[in-house]
């Protein structure tokens, strides 16, 4: 890869330019007092209820981690009293949202006392520090979830303004309830906030109709950076299309908190439609792959296309949350959002017409609302219903390769062969429309057990060199965090990885931004 190495030889130069300034060493009792002086009681949180709370990432499997203290920030000048805190004491500073990220996005790696120790006087850090190698820091988390006010709302633009911490649901309720026909339609999971969407910026269920959310839905954010600047990545600017300079918002789209802190966002909305939910189940994978490659070259417009594998659909009729169990064969549920009840019907006689030729048995059409949400239910109780396919102590490891559709149904049957042959239980829920494959890794987990089992482990990472040799990606929708670092440069590509770096020097040099996320430490690479 000569044309990769000389990229990251330009760019170790360009580097070099950048260097790192000297990072003092974290004085925890000076950002304390400075903390003590600056906030009132109720937006510092020192106890150790909030702090192990924050440092829980069930879904990442990591084990907790819990921050040295929880800033409740509730206005932007909050943040940058906070960033000069953390810079002036050589603090490390962790913006969190919903915290519902799967990757170990907002975990403190560094020095922390466990939740159980006081404080008496020791300075976190300093203890390590002594041992010489990278200067562990202790870590605040700062929580922008009470930043969760509508600020603006310009229906005839179709766009609002919000603070960090609101999620899209309860933007969608709030729209609702003023009788506003409009609402968000990306929706990764309940409880996310869009400070943390746009921090991770991975999509949902309505991917293939609406886009993710790197496609325009966010389309400025003001953000704190690390130098106590406070910037709007489109200015002023409100316009629904814009051509000025580089399109600095999308650095700070899936940026997991390391390049700096969001708290406005002006976003998108999209008008609320009539919805219908139908479903229908396969002989195989590859037939609704066949299907669904042909919905999507009809013109059909879909906004969902979900795919439970036998597996699944088991797991749902152990759980008896549907009235009639389903047949537990390859399930595709799919939405169709139209401006009338008439064009969501005749969409779904032509999709009928199509799935009957891939195979499919006859497609069940919810005859109201109240049949939109059973059927749905089959999606969205997925999670929770495949834990009764092992039973009780199940743990999940859910992994999210995506790779381009046509190769969708060769992935799903090698990955199977790798499934047996790890002797696991991992049954699939995909984003099919977007060849987005969940693989959840399900096992009988022993009581304490932080670390994942040796073949969980060889599972997910086989899945992972899957698909990147179909032409896919590691991330199709929950980020790198910690736990998929070390895909990176076998995905990106070196030269891509010296950029990132560079990028990161220079809005950050200290590195005192949610360290260790997204890239290694310098010098302390574990690529696969
Ligand atoms: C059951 C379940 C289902 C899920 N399904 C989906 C899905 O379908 N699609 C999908 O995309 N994801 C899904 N996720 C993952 C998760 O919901 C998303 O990544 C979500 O966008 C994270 O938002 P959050 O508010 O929880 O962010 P957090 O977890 O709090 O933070 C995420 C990242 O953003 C950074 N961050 C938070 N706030 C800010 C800010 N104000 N400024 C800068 N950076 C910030 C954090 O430092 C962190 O790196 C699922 C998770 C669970 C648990």
């Amino acid at each position: 890869m000569a044309h990769s190495s000389a990229a990251q030889q330009r760019l170790a130069a360009l580097s070099s330019h950048l260097s790192r300034p000297t990072a003092r060493l974290p004085d925890w009792n000076g950002a304390l007092a400075a903390l003590e002086a600056t906030f009132p009681a109720d937006q510092l949180s020192l106890d150790a209820a909030t702090r192990e709370a924050h440092g829980q990432s069930w879904g990442s499997l990591l084990p907790p981690s819990p921050p040295a203290a929880v800033l409740h920030a509730q206005t932007t000048s909050d943040v940058v009293a906070v960033v000069r805190i953390a810079t002036r004491f050589g603090i490390v500073l962790i913006p969190t949202g919903g915290r519902t990220a799967l990757e170990g996005q907002f975990t403190p790696t560094c020095c922390n006392p466990p939740v159980h120790e006081q404080w008496n006087g020791v300075v976190p850090g300093r203890r390590q520090a002594a041992t010489g190698g990278t200067v562990p820091r202790p870590t605040i988390h700062v929580s922008l979830s009470r930043m969760n006010q509508v600020l603006q709302l310009h229906e005839q633009d179709f766009q609002a303004v919000v603070g960090p911490g609101i999620g899209w649901q309860g933007l969608n309720e709030h729209l609702a309830a003023k009788g506003v026909k409009l609402m968000f339609p990306v929706d990764p999971a309940p409880g996310s906030e869009f400070g943390g969407m746009a921090g991770v910026a991975g999509s949902g269920t309505n991917a293939v109709g609406y886009g993710t959310l790197r496609a325009e839905w966010i389309q400025s954010m003001q953000v704190v950076l690390m130098d106590g600047s406070v910037i709007r990545t489109k200015g002023s600017n409100r316009a629904r299309k814009s051509t000025t300079g580089w399109d600095t918002g999308r650095l700070f789209l899936g940026s997991e908190g390391t390049l700096g802190i969001i708290t406005e966002l002006t976003i998108r909305l999209a008008p609320v439609v009539p919805l219908k939910v139908a479903l229908t189940s396969f002989p195989s994978v590859a037939d609704a792959v066949t299907a669904v490659v042909e919905i999507l070259g009809a013109g059909l417009t879909p906004t969902s296309l979900e795919l439970l594998d036998g597996t699944s659909i088991r797991g749902l009729n152990l759980a008896k949350l549907l009235p009639d169990a389903l047949p537990e064969e390859p399930t595709v549920l799919m939405r169709f959002s139209n401006p009338s009840e008439a064009v969501n019907r005749a969409s779904l006689e032509a999709v009928a017409t199509i799935v009957k030729r891939a195979g499919a048995r006859e497609l069940k059409i919810a005859k109201d609302e109240k049949e939109n949400d059973e059927l749905w239910k089959a999606r969205k109780s997925q999670y929770w219903s495949q834990q009764l396919l092992i039973g009780k102590g199940c743990r999940t490891l859910i992994t999210d390769v995506c790779v381009p559709i046509s190769r969708l149904a060769e992935f799903v049957a090698r990955s199977e062969v790798l499934v047996q042959r790890s002797g696991l239980v991992a049954p699939i829920v995909a984003h099919i429309g977007d060849g987005n494959v969940h693989r959840a890794i399900l096992w009988k987990g022993k009581e304490g057990e932080v670390e994942r089992p040796k073949e969980v482990e060889l599972l997910a990472k086989a899945l992972v060199k899957l698909a990147l040799e179909l032409e896919g990606t590691c991330a199709g929708e929950h980020g790198i965090g910690l736990t998929k670092r070390k895909y990176l440069r076998r995905e990106l590509g070196d030269g891509t990885l010296a950029l990132m770096r560079t990028v990161k020097r220079a809005l950050d040099p200290l590195g005192l931004l949610n360290p260790d996320k997204v890239l290694f430490p310098e010098g302390e690479e574990e690529y696969m």
